[in-house]
């Protein structure tokens, strides 16, 4: 029996009407959340990224600004920008969009965002507070992931659970979300032995290793919950053969853009898994998702509060 499929766009349209709910109930307060996004220079893959965000803030009337430095922005001037963004009262959240130019210090700039409008979950403070299990602004795309699961009512706590990759923005903070909710966790890397063998154990896999279809069919145990991070656009057709043979739907549409998007994880394991998140339209709607979310946690973390201590007085 193919997978369950673990619907992204499903659970985005359910995230975003409770975030409707609670951003009409700080408007009540005199609160608007807002997003300020950073898109230094013109990388196209960037601009439709940092294009969807601020479509995200429309959607659920929340405040946005985009601030558009040029590519040959210094270190210093960008810093400038996220100070001035820092001391901005109305800005919840700071998005700085990767990757900066190479000039640029990248650390010094994502150190720089104020720990409690760093939405994307990137500052040692944030990182700090998932480690110790402090309540603070998580990586979005991990985060992501854990709301996958815990929509669809998948159990964690005391699954195996493998976590393929180690990267700081979604293998680490993934690991370390899937610790706290009490699961055994694994993570592998580049340089993990029988890599199948241990995949072959999990009850949930996580896969997030930027290589189309790496994972194959044949190392799933039979009804595991696979979350597959991976966005790998492939557009070499022997390989898009290759990887979508037992799909000719999808391969038509490949011979028709000359492109598809394809997860870390081999189509064919939908046969095997007992859920699984597509790619395209799993994890992916997910970051966007968790980015609104966070901007709106962080608006009601720092604003709202405030607002009531500010009418007890
Ligand atoms: P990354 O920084 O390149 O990290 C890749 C990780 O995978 C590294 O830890 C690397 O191990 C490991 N790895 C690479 N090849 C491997 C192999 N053959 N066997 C085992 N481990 C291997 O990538 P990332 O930023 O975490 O992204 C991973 C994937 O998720 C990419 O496809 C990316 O596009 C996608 N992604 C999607 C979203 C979304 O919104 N859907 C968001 C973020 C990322 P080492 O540490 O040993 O090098």
């Amino acid at each position: 029996m193919p997978a369950i499929i673990l619907d992204g766009l499903k659970i985005r349209d359910e995230i975003f009407a409770e975030l409707k709910t609670e951003v009409a109930r700080l408007a009540a307060q005199g609160v608007r959340p807002g997003l300020a996004a950073v898109l230094v220079g013109e990388n196209p893959a960037s601009q439709i990224y940092v294009k969807s965000k601020i479509a995200a803030c429309e959607q659920l009337g929340m405040a946005h600004w985009l601030h558009t430095p040029p590519a040959s922005i210094s270190t210093e001037a960008l810093l400038n920008l996220i100070r001035d963004l820092n001391n901005d009262n109305n800005v919840d959240g700071i998005l700085v969009q990767l990757p900066l130019p190479k000039q640029v210090d990248s650390k010094q700039i994502l150190e720089a965002v104020d720990p409690a409008k760093d939405v994307d979950g990137f500052h040692p403070i944030s990182v700090g507070n998932l480690v110790s299990n402090r309540p603070g602004l998580v990586a979005c795309t991990p985060a992501g992931c854990m709301e996958i699961l815990r929509r669809y009512k998948i159990p964690v706590e005391s699954a195996n659970v493998v976590v393929l990759g180690r990267s700081d923005i979604v293998g680490k903070p993934m690991a370390l979300l899937l610790l706290h909710a009490n699961a055994t966790v694994t993570i592998c890397h580049s340089k993990t032995r029988d890599l199948p063998e241990v995949i072959r154990r999990a009850e949930i896999l996580v896969a997030a290793i930027g290589k189309a279809g790496y994972v194959q069919a044949e190392w799933i145990h039979p009804g595991a919950t696979v979350i597959d991070v991976g966005t790998n656009k492939v557009s070499d057709p022997v390989e898009a053969a290759r990887l979508l043979q037992n799909y000719p739907e999808r391969l038509e549409k490949f011979r028709a853009k000359g492109s598809v998007l394809v997860g870390d994880v081999h189509p064919d394991a939908i046969q095997v898994a007992g859920a699984l998140s597509p790619v395209p339209g799993g994890v992916g709607p997910m970051t966007i998702t968790m980015l609104m979310s966070n901007t709106v946690k962080a608006a009601r973390q720092r604003r709202a509060a405030k607002a009531q201590v500010g009418a007890r007085f």
